[in-house]
């Protein structure tokens, strides 16, 4: 990963990481004591210390502890946290206005945003966008948008699936806990499929079986007639389920699905999307292309923004004023994500993407072999994950996954946990993080899966 002189050239933070305190250290636990008497205890918290400045692939928090950066926040500031681009162009904008609102009074940063994404995501089409400003609010834009289109009502989703928090977005998520629980009732007319979990078949499929798969997609389909169906949304890989890879062959089956039926195919591109597989899209790996890509979370840097992308047809099919949003498309997110597309131009982070897997595969796949607790290593570029469990029956290691996280967040790297279960260890570097910091961060990884393998108990013991 030569091309990755970001350590040198724009980093605002010693690209290292370093221990001066224990994990969390004495500020972190004060500032942490005073949050429990202020904010909802509905928010969980990965790692409890507080960040004073983030940079590259480093977080560095209020007790002077430098911790790599394996999660972005969650996927999003692919670019580096503290991106000089990004900074400036934010702060010029800061300098003008910070909000008309896009439907009040007009800015032209909002239509070139528009423009970027329209000529940047798959598809051979003519393209329009709307803006947004979280993830879940473009979700939802597109089922409106489909739904306005088609004239149906209901949204084919799939096992596994994660979408969002918000009411719509949660009945369309598959996990219950913490996702849905307690929460109901959900909005109907959002029926569930089978996915095509190369690992863990759906009721109904076959392992790493594509066909079988979209056998009983069809299947699903035709009980509640799919000419009733406006939308289907799947993740080309999926995320908070766990970052799974679909089998070969499902994206273009449900493509072909969807163009059988009229039903909208809509990529939620939101986590996996903007860079972060080593092309600018995920589904390009597939050759498929949705009527309707999602774009968010790396899409400005780290500034509030989401984007629904997809034929004209469709886009224009609202009545003028059914979308919008009093944040949509906010100016500093606007210019946020165009210094983003400009970080992406010279093909470089891509580029650092692909390395970035490269390393990984290198110190991490070997492990699948080496000990009987890894059952996969997965993902594409950036976006990597190990499932923990017995290779043979599958059962789900969540206390491996939980052990390997505390023993890398105790030696300064952060990790995330994801999937059904708890037992996938993901990994979100930022693209711009350097390969010398990369190799410590996996170091660290791969010595606490060791360590967590040869101390914990086997799985029969696990109830
Ligand atoms: C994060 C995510 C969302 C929701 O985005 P928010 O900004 O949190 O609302 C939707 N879909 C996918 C695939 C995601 O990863």
């Amino acid at each position: 990963m030569t091309e990755t002189s970001f350590e040198s050239a724009a980093a605002t933070l010693p690209q290292t990481r370093h221990l001066a305190t224990d994990v969390p250290g004495p500020r972190s636990r004060a500032l942490h004591q005073e949050r429990t008497a202020h904010v909802s205890a509905g928010f969980g918290v990965t790692l409890p210390v507080f960040i004073d400045r983030a940079d590259g692939g480093i977080l560095q928090d209020v007790d002077g502890n430098r911790f790599i950066d394996f999660a972005s926040g969650i996927a999003v500031t692919s670019v580096g946290a503290a991106n000089r681009r990004v900074r400036q162009r934010v702060a010029a904008q800061l300098e003008k206005f910070t909000h008309t609102c896009f439907m009040v009074t007009e800015y032209d940063s909002f239509t070139q945003v528009c423009r970027w994404l329209n000529e940047h995501t798959p598809g051979d089409f003519d393209k329009r966008t709307a803006l947004f400003s979280t993830g879940a609010e473009a979700v939802e834009n597109a089922v409106k948008i489909a739904r306005a289109a088609t004239g149906r009502p209901n949204v084919l989703v799939f096992d596994e699936a994660y979408h969002g928090r918000s009411l719509l977005t949660m009945a369309m998520t598959a996990k219950v806990n913490p996702y849905r629980l307690n929460f109901g009732p959900l909005p109907g007319e959002v029926i569930r499929a089978a996915s095509a979990n190369p690992l863990r078949p759906s009721t109904g499929a076959e392992a790493g079986n594509a066909a079988a798969a979209l056998a009983s997609v069809e299947q699903t389909l035709a009980e509640s007639g799919p000419e009733t169906f406006a939308a289907m949304v799947i993740e080309p890989i999926q995320g908070e389920g766990g970052f799974i890879v679909p089998a070969p062959g499902f994206l273009a089956g449900l493509r072909k699905i969807a163009d059988r039926h009229g039903i909208v195919l809509v990529m939620d591109e939101i986590q996996a999307g903007m860079g972060r597989t080593g092309t600018l899209y995920a589904s390009e790996y597939e050759g498929v292309a949705g009527d309707i890509t999602l774009s968010a979370k790396a899409l400005a840097g780290g500034l509030p923004l989401s984007a629904v992308t997809g034929r004209t047809e469709l886009l224009n099919a609202v009545h003028t004023g059914g979308l919008g949003g009093t944040y949509a498309g906010n100016p500093l997110a606007c210019e946020a994500a165009l210094a983003v597309f400009e970080e992406f131009e010279d093909g470089t982070l891509l580029a650092n993407a692909r390395s970035i897997e490269a390393a990984a595969r290198e110190l991490l796949e070997p492990l699948v072999e080496e000990i009987g607790v890894v059952a996969q290593f997965r993902g594409r570029g950036a976006m990597l994950a190990l499932e923990f469990a017995d290779p043979h029956t599958l059962q789900p290691r969540p206390d491996l996954a939980a052990a390997v996280s505390a023993g890398c967040h105790a030696q300064g790297v952060l990790t995330l946990t994801c999937g059904t279960y708890g037992n996938v260890i993901r990994l979100l570097p930022p693209l711009v993080i350097g390969d010398e910091l990369l190799r410590d961060g996996l170091d660290v990884l791969r010595t606490a899966i060791l360590q967590a393998a040869s101390s914990a108990a086997p799985a029969a013991s696990i109830s």
